[in-house]
């Protein structure tokens, strides 16, 4: 069995698994894919230190860097069950779907979490080539430029009032009739002289141009008109969800999915742990997922010293 088995192997699990690893103790990472939602990022500029890298080079560092170290690393699995263990300080089992188990004295969480896409053509095909998730990461790329951001909770509403600040203008788009999003901010957002909001506005259609993303079809829901904007960035603010489908009915997980987690990143079974962008951990960044990650697994070598 293991010390310390981490689940997941994006930034999290592989800061967890380097932290692990340099305490000398018995460490695995099991992961569907090693790299995690980097694998799928163009551009990274906010990662201190590296001032400018792409998501696979990233990938790449963050394996290179687990593999100096006595890491097993188990790729292309995926976690189906957690059995706790049965009494403190006993084994914790982790089921896979290929059936294969594994055991380990503590567990680091790092399973991450997705982005809800729109689903209408042309999103895809131009996804971080003006379509992208991130305000954070992609924000100053559209510097003086027209941006839509789609959704209107909360995160949609932060996100136009961030870009807003940036871009030349924003619209935002929002499905249903009224906006979602904390009467503060829709107060703050309709101050705004950059900023027009679209109610009952359901986005139909990604356009571009010459590889990148020239504008937005959208229909009035309310009169069934199609109308076309011309931007070049969209934000898609319509939910993150993390992936703990697999963890209901373990660890306690918040209304939204993700997995409760105390300062030292610890859930409410002992010995597990948990960290990066499937916990309640605001701000679902790369610099705070790896931070996440070492804290857990500190924690995990502190239980293990205690148990
Ligand atoms: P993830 O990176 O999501 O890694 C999760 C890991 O768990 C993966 O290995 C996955 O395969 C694995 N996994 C999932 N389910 C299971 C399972 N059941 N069993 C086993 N393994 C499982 N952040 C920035 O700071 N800067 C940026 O520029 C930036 N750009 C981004 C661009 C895009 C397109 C996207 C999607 C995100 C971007 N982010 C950026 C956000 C950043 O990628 C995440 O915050 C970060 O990757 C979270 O790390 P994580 O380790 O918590 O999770």
């Amino acid at each position: 069995p293991f010390d310390v088995l981490v689940v997941g192997g994006g930034p999290a699990g592989a800061a967890a698994g380097v932290y692990a690893a340099r305490k000398g103790i018995r460490t695995g990472i099991a992961a569907q894919r090693f790299g995690g939602q980097v694998l799928d990022t163009m551009d990274i500029e906010n990662y201190i230190s590296i001032s400018k890298t792409d998501g696979p080079k990233f990938a790449a560092a963050l394996e290179a860097h687990v593999n100096d170290y006595d890491v097993d690393i188990i790729n292309l699995q995926t976690a189906s069950k957690l059995i706790p263990a049965a009494t403190p300080g006993g084994l914790h089992e982790v089921q896979f779907e290929s059936g294969a188990s594994l055991k380990s004295k503590t567990i680091v969480l790092s399973t991450g979490a997705r982005w809800r896409s729109m689903g209408v053509p042309g999103e895809e095909q131009y996804r971080t080539k003006g379509v992208t998730f991130c305000p954070h990461c992609d924000g100053p790329l559209f510097k003086g430029k027209r941006i839509a951001v789609i959704g209107g909770g909360n995160s949609g509403a932060e996100a136009a009032i961030d870009l807003a600040g940036i871009v030349e203008h924003v619209t935002l788009l929002e499905f249903a009739p009224q906006l979602r999003a904390d009467e503060v901010l829709q107060k703050k957002l309709k101050s705004l002289p950059n900023v027009d909001i679209l109610v009952n506005a359901q986005t139909t259609e990604v356009q571009g141009k010459d590889g990148k993303v020239c504008g937005l079809l959208y229909k009035n829901r309310e009169t069934s008109e199609e109308v076309c904007l011309d931007l070049e960035g969209i934000f898609v603010q319509i939910g993150l969800l993390p992936n703990t489908d697999w963890l209901k009915g373990t660890v306690n997980l918040s209304k939204t999915g993700e997995i409760e987690v105390d300062a030292h990143g610890a859930t409410n079974i002992p010995g597990v742990f948990a960290a990066g962008d499937c916990t309640t951990v605001p701000y679902k960044q790369i610099v705070i997922a790896a931070g996440e990650g070492a804290k857990a697994a500190l924690s995990a070598f502190d239980y293990l010293i205690r148990n």
